[in-house]
């Protein structure tokens, strides 16, 4: 049996591990466009490739839930730790998040590599996929017997993913969910240069457009930045997929900072009270709890108006006008959903013998390792199914 790989990724090296370990005369061709396979591993958790989570489950993910539950039902944390483990990795378990032991992602890379060498993968580089039909004939030439595609998404296109994908899908009529950038910085419309640069611990609330109801739709807690765009930050990042998908139908979502998310509003009044009474003027008030620069800001837009100082301490408004798009941002949001696949599995219905892996489908995790976790899962899933259906 011929199974083309398209994509030298997370998921595109996982599937042909797998599939060579089960029977190593499948004849595996991995393509990978870019001169070198797994680039973009060697970018991921700061370089130091966050590569899954001790705790998986469903609540991590959005998108597609049956693409969810289908690849997660088949590998947990524990069947990434036995790959991991099969492939010489030790792991480091930094508060339930997993990483390559050395914390280096080169090492995950030169694990993978090293693995599919000494089962006899065939990886071809620089080779681009154009075309695929549904003869699942690659680039009008070679032919195979089943081709995954694992292409990954438009996320990061200097990593070789800038989305072709997408057209590979459009030729053979797979349809997919309307795409979005993730994980990436948020844009607002206010002007927040003299805050750049500003960190802070906080709660970052997200809300429709003239929300005038108290309950948020998401909100996230942790170290935010300021920049000269707007906000970034994993709560931001962690937002940021919503952010996107509202003012990519023309919204503009509304964002609520709170710089004391342990205090009510009743005790930063108080405190501000207690600073004037100790006589400290203008934007000195709000120096105890807040950055200087950030404390002056507040201050000189609330003209000295002390009720409205500690609203915009609980609860600064920003107005978002969409992400710093895909070149910044990790993932894809979006993709082919289970509608156009057969029933638990990843193989599509409109052309047999064609499977889908990875950020390609309509699945993307939060930050904690949860993007590679489903990359490796799904190309493991695709695997197990291509030798069943042999
Ligand atoms: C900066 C950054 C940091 C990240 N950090 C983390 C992290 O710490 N933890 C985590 O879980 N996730 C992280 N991610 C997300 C994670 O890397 C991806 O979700 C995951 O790699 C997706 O796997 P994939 O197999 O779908 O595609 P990819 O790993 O993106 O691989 C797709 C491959 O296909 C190739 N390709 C594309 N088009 C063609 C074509 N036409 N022909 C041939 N080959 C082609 C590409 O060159 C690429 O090598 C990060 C992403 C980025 C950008």
């Amino acid at each position: 049996m011929k199974v083309a790989i398209i994509g030298g990724g997370a998921s595109g090296l996982a599937c042909a591990i797998t599939l060579k370990r089960a029977d190593e005369n499948i004849d595996v061709t991995v393509f990978e466009k870019l001169d070198r396979p797994c680039k973009k591993i060697l970018a991921t958790g700061n370089g130091r490739c966050n590569l899954s989570n001790f705790v998986v489950s469903e609540e991590y993910y959005n998108g597609d839930h049956e693409i969810i539950h289908t690849v997660l039902d088949e590998f947990d944390a524990v069947e990434a730790l036995r790959f991991f483990s099969s492939l010489g990795l030790k792991i480091r378990d930094e508060e339930g998040r997993l990483y390559p032991y050395s914390m280096n992602a080169s090492n995950v890379v030169t694990m993978l590599l090293s693995e599919a060498k000494r089962l006899k993968v065939k990886i071809r580089t620089d080779c681009k996929v154009e075309t695929l039909d549904s003869k699942l004939k690659i680039n009008g030439k070679d032919r195979f017997d089943a081709v995954v595609l694992s292409l990954g998404g438009k996320a990061a296109p200097q990593h070789g993913t800038d989305g072709d994908g997408y057209k590979i899908l459009k030729n053979l009529d797979i349809r997919y969910n309307p795409i979005t950038p993730a994980l990436v910085q948020i844009k607002t419309k206010e002007d927040l240069k003299e805050l750049k640069g500003i960190r802070f611990k906080g709660v970052l609330f997200l809300r429709e457009e003239n929300d005038n109801d108290d309950s948020p739709i998401k909100f996230q807690e942790g170290e935010l930045l300021f920049t000269d765009y707007g906000i970034s930050g994993i709560p931001a990042m962690q937002l940021s997929g919503d952010v996107a998908q509202m003012t990519a139908k023309g919204e503009q979502p509304l964002l609520n900072v709170c710089f004391t998310p342990d205090l009510g509003l009743k005790d930063v009044n108080r405190y501000l009270q207690d600073q004037l009474d100790a006589g400290r003027k203008g934007s000195e008030i709000l120096y105890g709890i807040l950055n200087e620069k950030l404390a002056d800001y507040i201050y000189k837009k609330n003209k000295g108006d002390i009720n409205k100082i500690a609203l915009d301490v609980m609860s600064l408004p920003l107005t978002a006008t969409g992400t710093k798009g895909y070149r910044d941002a990790q993932v894809t949001r979006g993709g082919v959903g289970s509608d156009e696949l057969n029933e638990h599995s990843l193989q599509t219905k409109k052309v047999p013998n064609l499977y889908i892996t990875g950020e390609l489908l309509d699945v993307d995790g939060t930050c904690g390792g949860y993007n590679l976790h489903f990359a490796w899962g799904s190309g493991i899933k695709a695997a197990k199914e291509i030798i069943n259906n042999a």
